[in-house]
Order: C-alpha cells, then structure tokens, then sequence
C-alpha cells in the first residue's frame, strides 16, 4: 500500500564504482524511494547507506536552479557578487573568455576538468568537443587522482587497460589480500559479497595489508600493517619468495611473459617549490638495488625500440623501462629478505619483528601455494602512491610468476572509486592521453581510426598528450591555463596542496566556470561562473563499472527551474565557434604547430563556415538517432527537448562511441544498458566474457591458451630476449610484461617538526567531497563532520582528549578540526587520519602534491603533520 502510485524504474547507483543496480521509485514527477535491483549481478538486491539514500539526494534546499554570475551594476565582476542570469548571458561571458584565451595561449590554454561520474555520453560530448572541435587534449578528471595508476599499470603490464576479471571472483576464490582498500567504508556492498563468501566457504581467509587497522579490519583474517610506501618492498619480499622457492609458472612465462624493470631515479612529479625533502636515496639497500639496475643497464639491457613511445603514450614520461632476462629480475629481487622487509615495512611500534616477519611469510605462502587461489585488491592504497604504477605492476608480476592472472578466483583486480572511473574516463578517454576504447593521442594511427569514425578531416587530432589534472591546475597558478570548466567535479577541495589553486582561480585573468547540482565550495570560492546542472535520474545516462560491466538508466523526473545536462552545456557552446577559427594553423607550447585543415574538410565536404556543432556533432550518423525515439515512447529527454532540433544525443553519443569497441571490447548497445540489467564486455553475440587474456573464455585470445592484446601491444615488438640482440630481426608474440620496481622511501616522512604520518580518505557515509551526501539529513546526522582519527597515546602525550579540537598543520596547510581517538578507525601510533567529505574540515589541503611520475596520479596517502590542541 505505501508503493501505491510508485513507478518503479531500473537505475544505478552513483556512488561508488562497484556499479550498484537500483530500482528507483518516482511518483508526482519526484523521486521518492530507491532499492537494490534483485535482477543486477552485482548487488543482488542490495544497497549500502548512500545507494538507499540515492532517492534525497537530489532534493537538498540550495539545488542550482539558475546560472550565477559574479557581477557588479549589471556586469561581470572578477571580485563582484554572485548574481542569477540567463543561460544566454553566462554562455555569452564564457563564450567571450574562452575565446581569449583560445585566441591568445592557443588549445592548451583551456580546459576541462571533469569526472568519473559523467556519465558515458557526457564522456563522448567532453572528448569530441576538446579533442576533435578545439584540438585540445586539456580534458582530465579526477579518475587522474584515483584510477591513474592502475591504468598506467596495466598499460605496461598487458597494453591494454582493461581488467581481466570480475566481482565473481571474489566467490570462486579461496583468499582475499586487500593491498591498502578499505571496502568495508568505500565499497560496502563488496564487501558483503566477500563476507558472505568467507561466511560459507571452508577456508576462506582475507588478509588486510593496511598502514593503519580500519573497519575492514574487523572481519580480517589478519591486520598487516605497513609503514606508508613500503607495499613495495613486501611484494618484491614475495617475488622473491617465488623466485627462491622456485614455484613459479616456467612454461606459462616462457611462452607469455617477459622481464621489465627500470631507472629508480624518475622523480616525483612535485611543484618546483615544494622540493623540500628527498631521502630515497638515503637508503642503503635502495641505493644497493640501484647499483643493480645501472650495471643492467650499463651493459645494454636489451632495450627495445617501441618501448620509450609506449611510456609516453601513457602519460609519464618516455623511456622509463626496458626489457631484462630472468637473470636480471632475480638479482633485482635478491635484496628483499624477510629480515630486510620486516625493517623497512614493519608499521606498528608496538608488534614484535617476529610477528610481523611471521605474517609476511604467511602472505608469501599463500602466494606460492601452486593450488591457491588468490584475489588481491588494490584501489587507493595502491594508485594514490608516489610509485602507484610500480606497485601496481608488482602486484601483476606475483600474479604472473605464479600463473595465477585471469583465472576463476586468480588475479590482481584493481577496484575503482567512482561509477564511471572504468566506463567514462578509461574506455570513453576523457584523460589527457587518450581516446576512445584504448586508442591513444600519441599514436598517430589512433589518431586516424579515431578521425575515421568521427568523420574528421586527416590531421584535425592534436598528437601533443594534454595537461593532466594537477598540470591543468599548475596551469592556473603559472599562467600557461587561462579558462577551466569543471563538471561533475569539486576540485577545489579535493585536489592534494589545494589553498594554491584556489589562490591560482582568483588570478585576475583567469576565468572559473563550476557546473554542478549545488553551491559547492569550488561553485562558491572559486568560480565566476556557476552553472546549474541536472542530476542522475533527471537524465539518461550509462556507468561502466570496475569489472567492465554497463549499465544504464532512462530520465525518470525533471531537472529543477533551468538546471541542464553537461550534454546540454557542451552542445549548446559548440554552437558558439566555428570550424575555420579552430582548425586553422595553431601554434602549441613547445613550438609544436597543428596543421590548418581547413582544405581537407572543405574537400569533405565541411563548410569552415559551420559551426563545431553542425560539424562535430552533426555527422549523418549522430543525427540519424531522433527524438521522440520510438523506442522510448512516453519517456523524456531533457537535452533533447531543449536544444529542439530533433535528435537524441545521449544515445547518438553512445553508439558512436559503440563502434570504436567493435573487434577490441564490444559493449552492448544503449538500449540493452538501458533495459539489461548490467551487462559485462565483451558482449558478443548476447553473451558476457568474463575474463579477458585467457583462451579458455576470451574469443580475442584466438585460439591461444592465454593471449595479451590491445592496440599498445600490436606496436611493441616484444618476447623473451634471453640471447637475443636488438638486431634481432623479428618480435616474438605479444607477452604481458613481469616487472621488477625497487622499494624507496616517501619523499616526506615524519621528522623533528612534523611528527605523524597523515591518511585520507573516505567514510561509508559520505561520498567524495559531501557535496550531495551532506544535503541527505540522515546521512549528516549520522557523520556530521569529519574528525582526526589519532591514537590514543599520541593524544595523551600532547594534551588532547577525545573530541577536542586540534590544530593540525603539514608544510602545506594549517586546518582545524575535532580529535576521535579510535572508533571505526583504530590507527596506530604514529599515524592520523581524516576524511575529506567536509568543506568545513578540509584535510586535502595538507596533502602532498607529489605526483607518481608515470601515471601522474598524486599521493593523499602520506604526508607528514603536526597536532596540537587548539
Ligand atoms: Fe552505491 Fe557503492 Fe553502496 Fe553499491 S556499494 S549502493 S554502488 S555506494
């Protein structure tokens, strides 16, 4: 009786990338219940806190309804007050600033910051209209801050960034090893999968290798807690384990595998000025491994042409490893003794060598068991890590040596963050360096295909890898940005070091456009322009979650007053250029030049005349998607109907994107994600593959046992170079790569003046920066603010109680905020740690900026502070 009058539609969750299915309720044009969709593999009718309050969040009293302009006596005001005006007005001020900046610092003088919650439309509208219609690749979004790492990762390892397995592996396996994730708070409704399974299956044990006990240490077999960065150092301690117990996989490697490694001295990514610490080096047995890699490099290792393009193809910088034998590895690894690792990892002052070096050699047991299966887990602890690649690649390595990679309840699975990490920001390429479905900006005959489809003249595509996240904002602070529009992001407070680039937006000359639902504190501090955005149901929409599956949702209820899609927005300022002032000769840093192709596209057809978006968005094929659809018939489409012209972009925009996925991963089609219930690619022939490289499942393995492929691959001549020379005239096939990464220690650490580690994170309660989280009353009264989580002892020896308030401050910044000593997050002494959901408690601004230098991913995972009671 209380669902009388309920309309029940299939959606997804928004909060979290293991891809919830929801059913959501509206009635009277509102949403007014969400539910776990018992049809969805994932969830299997269930939700956490934040999937059930999906149904509030769009309904918080301060929802944007209007665009806000900063102005005084009617005009914009850089230091003026925010006042409504209409969308002709704030397109008409953005058009005019863009258009400077455009004109005067050329493509890379703009550009978009935005996210993995777009949806995979808004993906293909941001990419189509930088990449194609301004020729800038300066698109990034703070997947760069979570997921970069694993991508970069798994570039190197297989050439291709696609996770080879799923969440049902976490059933058919016999042991969960969490590398520095925390699902019990980020991925609730995994984690109850995983307990569930260790519930019922004999056996089954999880293993949480953290820096501090969190609250998936309360259904952990074991707490391995390691001091900050020294995962390194434990999974070279296994490699080497593997090595000396002689249990790896020789005919899996021999045919599929071949040893990488690669220079220690590659930096880490920092602003010039904040070059303050640098004690890698310090360590003897890191310079002792260092030794190890120059003398391998000093006789040649091998390298092999294809490898130095392929690293800058995936954002970092070029040449960063090289092919070795077996040999080499071996001798790469031999310093990681247990009694080396337990010096250097051990993370609890109060746990005795003998236990930790005990649970070491428990974890490497379970590693070289032949006959056990092993799921690990990487996810922040892993990517968000000045060496995030390396690990990333270590972990693949235990994997491969042990031939236990993309098998049922065999593989390193990397989780991600947010809804659409995988789907929008990875297959879709809203990052600096890349394009759609693995192709890469670099690579010229990617570029081609890319042109090809998207029916451009030859040569439109600029081949120069964009800024990335921190570079855009760097950008904003050196001069070299001009314009940032961010969407479905707030940046401001969720980037590490962030008081700079606030300082940086309020630069005279530059101009700040925040899109989004609320008033966030990036709309409020740092903006000139906000735009009011529509929310989840109030458009269609396509997630791709971390275990390759899509799944979509139809508009369920109206955007409130002018609120728009980002679609919308995109669209709508295409409409603004025109082609000959963007695909004119342009000039770019570096004294790089695009080409003018303006003779081309008159050749094709295109009037230079038309506008980006007749052009860009105008092929025969977008347009042949209409609206109404008949398909959809009594459905709305919000952008559809107020850009009036007839067509559906959301779906025209997807199956455009569809047919880049076609011979490499094949998702299924907008109608089945709209109507299906998840479906996982590659999707062949009505049918999911549920693992990738391995022959058994994965049709693309073409009737090999195990086959890795993906456009990176196809470039790379590679294969097992024991005696072979660089004039060996043929590559051998297509091997994913088992890499050796020294351990070095963080570039801050606690010292005489900032004694503590510092952590963050999330809280099951809160997503990201709480911009919608807070604005749903349960969830605020059950968190309403974000505290420092110290150890007791520590408090103690500093005077402060349990709910003081402290001052805490790194070299970065001083903030303020309320001591818990304990709770749900236990840490030990030494350590601190807080989630950055509150604008009022802004932990990221003490976090450090250092970047891993391959994936460009930044570290919040360690820093060092000091507390004090306030
Ligand atoms: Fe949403 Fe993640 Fe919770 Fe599922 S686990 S309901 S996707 S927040």
């Amino acid at each position: 009786e209380a669902e009388a009058g309920i309309t029940w539609t299939k959606g997804v969750c928004r909060f979290c990338g293991t891809g919830c299915g929801l059913l959501v309720g509206t009635k009277n044009g509102r949403i007014v219940a969400t539910k776990g969709d018992p049809d969805c593999e994932v969830n299997r009718g269930l939700t956490c806190l934040k999937g059930y309050y999906n149904s509030e969040i769009m309904y918080g009293k301060d929802r944007l309804t209007r665009p806000l302009m900063r102005r005084t006596n009617g005009k914009f005001d850089k230091n003026g007050k925010f006042e409504p005006v209409s969308w002709k007005e704030a397109l008409d001020e953005m058009e005019k600033h863009w258009r400077a900046a455009y004109q005067e610092l050329g493509p890379t003088g703009v550009g978009i910051f935005g996210s993995g919650q777009y949806t995979i439309p808004e993906g293909v509208a941001v990419v189509k209209l930088l990449k194609a219609g301004f020729r800038s690749n300066n698109i990034d979004p703070n997947a760069r801050l979570c997921m970069a790492s694993a991508v970069v990762g798994m570039y190197q390892v297989f050439g291709v960034d696609e996770p080879s397995a799923g969440y049902h592996d976490f059933e058919r396996t016999q042991n969960i090893v969490l590398w520095g994730n925390n699902p019990a708070e980020a991925h609730p409704v995994l984690w109850s999968r995983i307990i569930a399974a260790k519930r019922t299956i004999p056996g089954y044990r999880i293993i949480n290798l953290q820096t501090h006990p969190t609250l998936s240490s309360r259904n952990a077999d074991v707490d391995i807690i390691f001091k900050p960065n020294s995962d390194l150092a434990i999974a070279n301690y296994i490699l080497r384990e593997i090595v000396h117990r002689g249990c790896y996989d020789k005919d899996f490697i021999d045919r599929h595998c071949i040893f990488a490694t690669g220079p220690t001295d590659i930096g880490y990514g920092m602003r010039p000025t904040d070059k303050f610490a640098y004690p890698a080096e310090k360590d003897t047995q890191a310079k002792q491994v260092k030794k190890v890699l120059s003398e391998a490099e000093a006789v040649g290792q091998r390298r092999r042409p294809g490898e130095a393009v392929e690293q800058k193809h995936a954002g970092g910088p070029a040449g960063s490893h090289w092919h070795i034998t077996f040999e080499d590895f071996k001798k790469g690894v031999e310093p990681y003794t247990l009694e080396y690792t337990v010096r250097v990892a051990k993370g609890d002052p109060d746990e005795s060598a003998d236990s930790f070096a005990k649970k070491l050699k428990m974890l490497a047991d379970i590693y070289c068991d032949k006959a056990s299966r092993v799921i690990s887990t990487g996810c922040m602890g892993t990517n968000q890590h000045q060496r995030g690649t390396w690990i990333n690649e270590s972990l693949y390595s235990i994997h491969l040596l042990m031939n236990k990679q993309a098998k049922p309840g065999n593989s390193m699975f990397s989780l991600t963050g947010q809804p659409s990490a995988c789907g929008t920001c990875r297959e879709v390429g809203t990052f600096s360096h890349r394009l759609p479905s693995d192709l890469l900006v670099a690579n010229p005959k990617h570029r081609a295909k890319c042109e090809k489809i998207w029916g451009l003249p030859e040569g439109t595509l600029n081949g120069v890898v964009g800024y990335d996240a921190m570079k855009l904002l760097r950008g904003l602070e050196d001069g070299t940005v001009r314009f940032l529009w961010t969407q479905v992001v707030n940046i401001f407070q969720s980037t590490p070091n962030s008081t700079h680039w606030l300082r940086a937006a309020r630069k005279p000359e530059n101009f700040i456009v925040v899109a989004d639902a609320y008033p966030t504190f990036s709309a409020t501090q740092a903006a000139d322009l906000i735009l009011p955005a529509s929310m989840i149901f109030e458009k269609w929409g396509v997630y791709g979650n971390g275990e390759r599956r899509t799944n979509g949702w139809p508009e369920m209820v109206k955007a409130p007053g002018e609120a728009r899609t980002d679609v919308w927005m995109m669209l709508e300022f295409a409409k603004r250029f025109k082609i000959k002032e963007c695909w004119k000769e342009q000039k770019l840093p570096g004294g790089k030049t695009l080409p003018n192709v303006l003779d081309r596209a008159r050749a094709m057809g295109i009037d230079p005349e038309a506008s980006l978006y007749d052009v860009i968005f105008g092929n025969k094929f977008l347009r042949s998607f209409k609206w109404p659809d008949p398909k959809w018939k009594g459905r709305a489409c919000g952008t559809a109907e107020v850009l009036g012209d007839g067509w559906f972009p959301e779906k025209a925009l997807y199956e455009e994107y569809w047919q880049f996925t076609q011979g490499e991963h094949q998702i299924c089609h907008f109608d089945e994600s709209i109507l299906g219930h998840g479906i996982v690619w590659p999707y062949i022939d009505g049918k999911s593959i549920s693992y990738r490289f391995n022959g058994k499942y994965d049709p693309f393995c073409k009737g090999a046992d195990f086959a890795f492929y993906g456009p990176l691959m196809k470039a790379i001549p590679s294969g097992n170079l024991d005696g072979v020379t660089d004039k060996t005239p043929k590559p051998l096939p297509n091997r994913a790569k088992i890499f050796f990464r020294p351990y070095a220690d963080p570039v801050e650490m606690p010292d005489e003046k900032y004694d503590l580690w510092f952590d963050t994170g999330r809280l099951m309660e809160h997503w990201h920066t709480g911009t919608m989280t807070t604005r749903v009353p349960e969830l605020l009264k059950a968190v309403p603010e974000a505290r420092l989580y110290m150890n007791p002892a520590d408090a103690k020896k500093r005077g402060i109680a349990d709910g003081d308030r402290v001052k805490v401050t790194s070299r970065r910044a001083t903030i303020y905020a309320r001591a818990c000593l304990g709770g749900r997050m236990p840490v030990q002494k030494g350590i601190t740690w807080g989630a950055f959901f509150d604008q009022n408690v802004q932990f990221n601004q003490l976090c450090l900026d250092a970047t891993c230098p391959l994936s460009l991913e930044p570290d919040y995972k360690k820093c060092a502070i000091r507390v004090e009671k306030a």
